[in-house]
């Protein structure tokens, strides 16, 4: 599943839509009648979900020495 945002190619109205796949957003059409165009992909797959928490991970910061 995808969550992608769209501009139409001709009266750029924004919208979002979920498709199964990428292919599916060629067959999303604006009222207007015109394709629209992708701006950006969300992929829901666990897979991305979880390569960016390990990228995550929390940075401690130093703790001055007591004299
Ligand atoms: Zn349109």
């Amino acid at each position: 599943m995808f969550q992608v945002s769209v501009v139409c190619s001709a009266c750029e109205e924004e919208n979002e839509v979920v498709v199964e796949q990428l292919d599916d957003v060629d067959r999303e059409v604006c009222p207007c009648g015109y394709s629209y165009v992708v701006l950006s992909v969300a992929g829901f797959e666990p897979i991305h979900a979880q390569q960016a928490e390990i990228h995550h991970l929390p940075h401690r910061p130093r703790l001055p020495k007591a004299a």
